[in-house]
């Protein structure tokens, strides 16, 4: 039923991945580009190996081929801003996640994560904590989703949450492949389920202290392209794929400050969440690369999602905006998740908005 025949075979490349190099060491660059979604990398060569992001160049590349600048002045600037170890390369080669800014140094306009880090340092001392859930689904190359008949569809949600069985879950290998070379490279990647519509998955990553959890999802996207590439298959993020009966996909963003999970840390839950409800419209719109129009065609208040146009928050309620965990509600503290966020959202965006609104009660309106 799985049928890997757009994957190539690639055994022979094992013929000069093993070669010598000498002591130098490929540190591929990766960056957001101009849609805030897609991803860019290029490789550098360096004679070191790389310890921090500190130890790597600024780096540059042309911004009119990427939508972030015009071609009379398309240079743009990298900067390294979190470096792992590379799953693909192996050995002492990186992946090196960075920002970008212009030819002046003002950030790139899907340069999310300046003020992000800003706002985390300010933030620094409530210890904010988060756990994303990317939900994704693997498309084959013409975009029909994976494993799924070429005519007509697969039999109605229900079986395939956590399924087992080759009529239940479509494209395991790729999901196992994504998780291990996550591991390998320092993701603080959490967990792995099959999702309630076929061929569609999530991976969590997390907890995550401020600035880290938008660098680690950030890479956990990448590895996540690089490996369907090996397949030969296509890992889309978009937040409804298939209208119709079938779920959307989305990007819980879990939240704690120290004070929510220490004891008696309802309160502080119950006043984050107060918080929340009056800056809806806000946080709406920054929680898809295309200001709530993406999440639009997916917050319907249908297949586990709450509205886009009304705030609601509950205990174990997966139809509300925000849901605070049963086991929270039963031992009084932990953490609430944030349900609306996209699964193709910046978490830069996402994270800063939560810290914006509910521990340094400030808007940039
Ligand atoms: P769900 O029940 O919504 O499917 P998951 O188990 O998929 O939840 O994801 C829960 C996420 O919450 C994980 O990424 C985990 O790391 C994160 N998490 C757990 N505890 C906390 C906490 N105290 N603060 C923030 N995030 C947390
Ligand atoms: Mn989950
Ligand atoms: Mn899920
Ligand atoms: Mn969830």
């Amino acid at each position: 039923m799985v049928d890997y025949s757009a994957k190539l075979d690639k055994t022979i490349m094992d013929r000069y991945m093993d070669l010598d190099t000498g002591g130098c060491v490929q540190a591929m660059y990766v960056w957001i580009d101009g849609s805030g979604e897609g991803l860019r990398a290029k490789t550098k060569t360096v004679d070191f190996e790389p310890q921090s992001p500190s130890d790597l160049p600024v780096w540059n590349y042309d911004g009119s081929s990427t939508a972030q600048s015009e071609g009379s002045n398309s240079d743009m600037y990298l900067h390294p801003v979190a470096i792992f170890k590379d799953p693909f390369r192996r050995g002492n080669n990186k992946l090196v996640m960075c920002d970008s800014y212009k030819y002046d140094q003002r950030p790139a306009e899907t340069n999310f994560r300046k003020t992000c880090a800003e706002v985390m340092e300010r933030a620094k001392a409530s210890h904010p904590w988060f756990g994303i859930e990317q939900e994704y689904t693997l498309l084959c190359q013409d975009k029909h989703p994976f494993g799924w008949p070429k005519l007509g569809y697969p039999g109605p949600q229900g079986p395939y949450y956590c399924g087992v069985g080759a009529n239940k879950v479509f494209g395991r290998d790729i999901v196992e492949a994504h998780y291990r070379a996550c591991m390998y490279a320092g993701i603080k990647i959490a967990g792995s389920n099959a999702e309630v519509m076929p061929a569609q998955w999530e991976y969590q990553v997390g907890p995550c202290e401020g600035i880290e959890m938008g660098d680690h999802l950030w890479m956990s996207r990448f590895i996540l392209h690089r490996v369907c590439e090996d397949f030969g298959v296509v890992a889309s993020l978009d937040p409804k794929p298939m209208p119709g009966d079938w779920n959307g996909a989305g990007a819980h963003c879990n939240f704690s400050t120290l004070a929510m999970r220490e004891k008696g840390g309802m309160k502080h839950i119950l006043d984050a969440v107060e918080k929340l409800e009056k800056r809806h419209d806000d946080h709406i719109r920054a929680y898809d690369p295309n200001n709530g129009e993406d999440n639009a065609r997916r917050l319907t208040g249908f297949h586990e999602t709450s509205s886009i146009d009304e705030f609601s928050s509950g205990i174990a309620n997966r139809a509300a905006s925000i849901r605070i965990p049963r086991q929270v509600g039963d031992t009084g503290c932990g953490y609430l998740e944030d349900r609306r966020p996209s699964s193709n959202c910046d978490p830069y965006r996402v994270t800063e908005a939560i810290v914006r609104t509910t521990v340094l009660n400030d808007w940039n309106n």
